[in-house]
């Protein structure tokens, strides 16, 4: 591969860690139609080794952790500090007849994600980048530019969870339990973890949960109504199936919403009655996007926070695993698999 020299706004990251993210799936199955060929991966962290000549914000040496969430910082919605709506998401891209960041053999190779964190470098736009404490490991920094956010966000940006309020999640992998912990740190008082693995059941307690609901021992939606009378506050969906979206609207009480995190496939539909579910039960349904983050401010927030030791990255990794293995952990998790997260690392 050929790497371009930085443009002006560009930095070069020496890649240290990248997480494998269940959505990397769907790039590599090509269920969304990406532009091929490009270098995977978008859950990056790394060392500056180069800036172009109008970045200020970073310089060599400074550890960064990479995030999809690129904004152009001038338009109404960055304006007010809402970045994760930017107009402009194409931002941080070359333009289209610029010389290509990434090539192979003279054709231009594309970053996913605009990153491209399975590689030894990543040359991004600085809007695609955040410094973090020098004293946070890297590769559990990396989560933090993607699984984290979306999951802490969802609690605490999306769904606003105050204290006391009542919390079910579905599905304990990084995401679901990011939610947990984000419920916990906003201060709800009922936290019900949903899964049908007990090892992640189990790991849930250690993020947040309050109860454990194992889906294989009954319908699930009676078991939280159980623990919560009335139905949960919020009820966040995050494996992405339309059975489980279901039930995270039904497992929701009156004025209560379900919050749909989890990749869906394209062709997915999920029924619900506008009168009986929505209006007679004013519950609501709304999508979580990375956790409406402002990733700028919150990721270097949550890294002092588990370098206080009061946020949990630790147990997200599963297996810190080679380049040379990324298909085959990839297919793992195609095939579903009691992993929380690889995280490829580079020497
Ligand atoms: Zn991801
Ligand atoms: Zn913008």
């Amino acid at each position: 591969m050929t790497i371009d020299k930085p443009g002006p706004r560009e930095v070069l990251v020496d890649t240290k860690a990248c997480g494998i993210c269940h959505s990397d799936l769907t790039v590599v199955n090509n269920d969304y139609g990406h532009p091929l060929p490009m270098v995977v991966g978008h859950e990056a962290a790394g060392v500056v080794a180069a800036v172009g000549s109008e970045v200020r914000e970073f310089a060599v040496g400074d550890h960064v952790v990479a995030c999809l969430m690129g904004f152009c910082g001038t338009c109404d919605r960055c304006l007010v500090g809402n970045r994760f709506l930017c107009r402009n998401p194409g931002f941080t891209q070359r333009a289209a007849d610029a010389s290509p960041r990434l090539s192979f053999e003279g054709t231009p190779v594309g970053q996913s994600a605009d990153l491209g964190g399975f590689a030894e470098q990543m040359l991004l736009h600085e809007h695609n980048l955040v410094k973090v404490n020098v004293d946070i490991p890297l590769d559990r920094a990396a989560l933090l530019g993607c699984g984290v956010i979306t999951g802490a966000g969802a609690a605490i940006n999306t769904a606003s969870v105050r204290v006391g309020d009542t919390v079910a999640v579905i599905g304990c992998g990084g995401v679901g339990l990011s939610v947990l912990q984000g419920a916990a740190l906003a201060g709800a008082q009922t936290i019900v973890a949903i899964d049908i693995k007990p090892e992640k059941l189990e790991m849930a307690k250690r993020f947040g949960a309050t109860h454990v609901v194992n889906a294989t021992d009954g319908d699930p939606v009676a078991a939280v109504h159980d623990l919560i009378g009335g139905g949960a506050d919020h009820a966040f969906e995050a494996l992405g199936t339309l059975k489980t979206s279901r039930q995270a609207l039904d497992l929701v009480g009156p004025g209560g919403t379900a919050y749909m995190i989890g990749m869906q496939s394209p062709d997915a539909t999920l029924e619900l009655n506008p009168f009986l579910d929505l209006v007679l039960q004013k519950k609501s349904v709304r999508g979580v996007y990375m956790g409406s983050t402002d990733f700028r401010t919150e990721i270097p927030r949550y890294a002092d926070l588990y370098l206080a030791g009061r946020f949990n990255l630790d147990d997200l990794v599963t297996e810190r695993v080679s380049l040379w293995d990324v298909s085959d952990r990839l297919e793992r998790l195609g095939k579903g698999t009691d992993a929380i997260r690889y995280v490829v690392t580079f020497p």
